[in-house]
């Protein structure tokens, strides 16, 4: 069982006593525990068990389950604790907003036991009876259901990222590598899916019977030419069947209906081969287009890009040369700063920006003025230490609600560059968010725009905005925006990036690293820019360290 595993059984251990009314001096003990495997730099699993106990913040009780969980694979209080509580009540904290006291209110006092009859109580206004829920509060709790509801069973790109591989060779070991092909939005490198879609080249008839194993997906859609099957991680799993040429099937299940609606009025009389292998480059051949790439199949438009021989260079995961926003454990990172640069250059990157939290971030043990000159000393000396590599001097500043940066201009200016983001106050309508940003933007020591809606993929919308506005006023001002490559914000979305690109504004493909880890994070940036056309060109964390200390020159400039 690895540290983060122990975190999260101790997370909800903490979690259910609360929702229980328990002691909350012993269910902090658990949360605080949590809170501190997950940031240990060692493996517990590795640690000779009587050292457990020196560990800071593991203490007698919570070392002895941490041995329990390591020798057993199981907490029996957790066990027990979850065997009392209904598992709707255990599925609210799926909700957002929704912490264990107010899931104690609703199941203990409402007498309210699923997400369903919460639902209801909602749209019957029964909730604001009750201490502690506001008509606001209210109003919040029936979109978050409405919301969970909508996306259950949808994953994030990068969640499929990591069982793909396992699903594809297990496919192509009971039928063939050449039947089997990923298709559809997975291979169209959509940011979320809920289907993950492949060509088997057999009949239904020999697929089904393939399946019958001890725990067989559950059937739940039968058509001549398709099988939906229901794996139990809640996944999806649609076979298009049946067919005979991999070309014509991968191409029809791969573009989105506009492309394929579009394509098929440009060449009414195209006609598929059967002869062909592979993938559906000969689709293209035969109409004497260059190959659209699948992540590219989503509009018409694409098509007369194609016919003009206009298709973008798309930017490569090779193309990244440096790490833009990243936080370090100043803030609410889990490495130093040393750590974070040594891990750079040993993946072969030329500088990173540290850009830690703004002092508004008191959540996040945001940076007040004595730390900002103490960091910026201490980076001074890495650099003098690992030269030729560097790091640069950042903020991600809070936008206030106002608009406003977090800091006065003598301390702005001391940055090398400055993230500008909003992180409160996110329910704001689409006037005030245009407004709030457009301030910032207009700021001059904005260098770049951080992750501009706040959304959270699959849990929450982000605020509205004017993409067009705030895109333009970017332009005005020499601002860069950020693609954020969380694979949960992925913000900009993709679909604005063509219209960044004519109006010849930069994007910065930046990971927001909180942790060594967070690095991978720029690969899902990347597939996500690809969507949009985006060229290393045009991306700032592609420049070299020549070029972004020549851009940074022209930004102080501005
Ligand atoms: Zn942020
Ligand atoms: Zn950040």
């Amino acid at each position: 069982m690895d540290n983060a595993a122990i975190a999260d059984n101790f997370a909800l251990l903490a979690k259910l006593m609360d929702i229980h009314g328990e002691n909350p001096f012993k269910s902090k003990t658990y949360a605080v525990a949590a809170f501190n495997i997950e940031k240990l730099p060692v493996s517990l699993q590795d640690t000779p068990r009587e050292k457990l106990f020196n560990i800071k913040g593991i203490g007698e009780s919570v070392g002895r389950k941490v041995i329990e969980m390591l020798d057993t694979g199981r907490l029996d209080i957790l066990d027990e604790i979850i065997s009392k509580t209904p598992t709707g009540v255990i599925e609210m904290l799926n909700i957002k907003g929704l912490g264990p006291k107010k899931i104690n209110t609703i199941w203990k006092e409402m007498g309210i036991e699923s997400i369903g009859e919460l639902l209801y109580a909602c749209n019957e206004n029964r909730l604001t009876l009750f201490k502690g829920f506001g008509e606001k509060t209210q109003k919040n709790v029936q979109e978050s259901i409405e919301f969970y509801f909508q996306h259950q069973g949808h994953f994030l790109y990068a969640q499929l990222d990591e069982v793909f591989p396992q699903i594809d060779n297990y496919l192509k070991k009971i039928f063939s590598p050449e039947k089997v092909h990923v298709t559809g939005r997975y291979r169209r490198q959509e940011l979320t899916i809920d289907e993950l879609e492949f060509v088997i080249l057999e009949q239904n008839e020999t697929i089904k019977p393939k399946f019958q194993t001890a725990q067989p997906p559950e059937l739940v859609e039968e058509t001549a030419s398709s099988l939906l099957f229901k794996l139990r991680n809640g996944l999806k799993l649609r076979l298009y069947t049946g067919g005979n040429s991999m070309p014509e099937e991968l191409f029809k299940s791969t573009g989105s209906p506009e492309f394929l609606e579009a394509f098929r009025k440009a060449y009414p009389s195209l006609k598929y081969s059967s002869e062909e292998n592979g993938n559906d480059e000969a689709v293209f051949r035969a109409v004497a287009l260059p190959y659209i790439l699948p992540c590219l199949r989503e509009s018409a438009i694409i098509i007369e890009k194609a016919k003009q021989d206009k298709l973008p260079e798309l930017i490569q995961v090779a193309d990244i040369r440096s790490i833009i926003h990243s936080h370090s454990n100043w803030s609410d990172g889990s490495n130093t700063i040393e750590e974070m640069a040594t891990e750079s250059i040993k993946r072969g990157y030329e500088y990173l920006v540290i850009s830690d939290h703004s002092q508004t971030a008191f959540y996040a043990n945001g940076l007040k003025e004595d730390r900002i000159r103490e960091q910026q000393r201490y980076i001074d000396e890495l650099n003098t230490k690992l030269a030729p590599f560097r790091i640069f001097k950042s903020i991600e500043s809070d936008i206030l609600n106002d608009g406003s940066l977090d800091y006065p201009d003598h301390i702005l200016k001391t940055f090398d560059l400055v993230i500008a983001s909003v992180h409160s106050n996110l329910g704001m309508p689409e006037e005030k968010a245009n407004a709030r940003l457009i301030k910032a933007i207009e700021n001059p020591y904005t260098t770049i725009l951080g992750h501009m809606t706040g959304r959270l993929l699959l849990s929450r919308s982000g605020y509205p905005v004017d993409h067009k506005k705030i895109i333009d006023a970017c332009v005005n001002n020499q601002v860069v925006i950020e693609l954020n490559a969380h694979p949960r914000r992925l913000d900009i979305d993709w679909k604005w990036i063509e219209y960044a690109l004519e109006k010849g504004v930069l994007l910065s493909i930046d990971p927001d690293a909180h942790a060594l880890d967070g690095f991978d994070d720029v690969k899902y940036g990347v597939l996500a820019a690809q969507k949009g056309g985006l060229t290393k060109q045009k991306n700032l964390s592609s420049f070299s360290l020549r070029e972004f200390e020549e851009f940074l020159r022209h930004q102080k400039e501005k």
